[in-house]
């Protein structure tokens, strides 16, 4: 026999259980992405570039595609921070992490790789388009013009990079970061601002 009462609040139970699952999806959901993220800069971290690096590669090696990624360090960070303290050196980190992540695809990953280090991924992108994407983003933050806080007026920074390509430089997530790592220690060496690259066009490019 049918009793409203006893079918109304099996129906609400079931109707709370609903949305405390629902609650917890999404929390879930937002606990992931937040995991994924470095928290003083915005864009992503270090672990989630090192989860999606090895994707990206049999992704970019499934479908025939090049794939580049970019090492890239800020130049004489230090003396920023000990010049205008390390608040100002985060505004600084912040504004150049904005600037590139702007200048990127949706596709593309931006990491902060740790320290005033960033790695860049760049699927479905060769060696030469890689240098000439990484040129530009080397020309706009040396452009970019940084306020500084209690009225001490503005100040620039620049960054260099280090470049690699699958398949021309090696075809696995180690090898890759070790080539551009490389090449961005070849970038410091012939005196920062600039972007060290392979491919066939250019090895490096040099800033004005
Ligand atoms: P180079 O041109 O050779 O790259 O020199 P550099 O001074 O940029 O590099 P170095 O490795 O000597 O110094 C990096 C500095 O970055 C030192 C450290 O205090 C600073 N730093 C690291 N993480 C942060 C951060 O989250 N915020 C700030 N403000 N500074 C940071
Ligand atoms: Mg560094
Ligand atoms: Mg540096």
């Amino acid at each position: 026999n049918f009793d409203w009462g006893s079918e109304i609040s099996r129906l609400l139970l079931l109707a709370i259980a609903a949305a405390l699952s629902s609650v917890i999806v999404l929390r879930a959901r937002d606990l992931r992405r937040l995991s994924a993220i470095d928290r003083m800069t915005g864009v992503f971290n270090r672990g989630h570039f090192d989860e999606r690096l090895p994707v990206e590669l049999s992704r970019a090696g499934r479908v025939g595609r090049p794939l580049s990624i970019a090492m890239l360090d800020v130049d004489h960070f230090k003396e920023f921070n000990d010049r205008y303290g390390h608040a100002t050196g985060d505004v600084g980190l912040r504004a150049i992490a904005e600037r590139v992540r702007l200048m990127t695809r949706r596709s593309d990953v931006l990491a902060r790789y740790g320290d005033e280090e960033f790695v860049l991924l760049l699927p479905d992108t060769s060696a030469e388009l890689a240098l000439e994407k990484l040129e530009e983003i080397r020309a706009e933050v040396q452009a970019l013009v940084i306020e500084l806080p209690r009225g001490l007026g503005q100040a620039t920074l620049t960054l260099r990079a280090g470049i690699a390509t699958c398949p021309d430089d090696g075809s696995n997530a180690a090898e890759l970061v070790d080539e551009a790592d490389a090449r961005l220690f070849r970038a410091k060496d012939l005196g920062r601002n600039r972007i060290v690259g392979g491919g066939a066009s250019a090895t490096l490019h040099r800033a004005g």
